[in-house]
């Protein structure tokens, strides 16, 4: 059976232009339940944790210090199916292939300043949420 677990962070860009509450509103207009959330910063080490699936990519060390640019607002969320809906709610990586009314669409600015994380599968939403979070704050 599908988790009722993900995890999400507004992004550096998104957070600097402040669309966080138009963006959490989204969020809770969708039928997430914020069950933690916390306004912090990345730094490049932890970036390069959270992101280690892409290291020896190309845009690996370009991702990492965007993401380490700024204030994020991480985010724990639970619904029915929240990996894949929350998935569908963001939209693609790429804002110009999302679908119109996501949240990429209507925030991100690039493929990399694209506004939003979305977990890709209830294992990761659950290793994710700990790098933020600890035990007594998932609730
Ligand atoms: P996501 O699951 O939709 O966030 O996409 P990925 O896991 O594939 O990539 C992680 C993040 O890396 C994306 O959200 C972007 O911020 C960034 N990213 C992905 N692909 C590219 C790319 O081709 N170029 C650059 N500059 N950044 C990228």
């Amino acid at each position: 059976m599908k988790g009722r677990t993900t995890y999400t962070m507004i992004k550096p860009d998104a957070v600097s232009a402040g669309n966080s509450g138009a963006i959490i509103k989204m969020i809770e207009e969708a039928g997430f339940n914020i069950v933690a959330i916390k306004k912090t910063r990345l730094n490049q080490e932890v970036a390069g944790k959270f992101y280690a699936v892409h290291r020896g990519r190309p845009f690996y060390q370009d991702l990492c210090n965007y993401m380490s640019s700024g204030p994020i607002v991480a985010m724990i969320l639970t619904k029915d199916n929240a990996v894949d809906d929350f998935r569908t709610l963001i939209g693609a990586t790429n804002p110009s292939d999302a679908a119109a009314g996501t949240i990429r669409q209507l925030f991100a600015t690039s493929i990399e300043a694209n506004a939003i994380h979305g977990s890709d599968s209830d294992e990761n939403a659950l290793i994710e949420a700990g790098f933020f979070f600890s035990e007594l704050e998932r609730y």
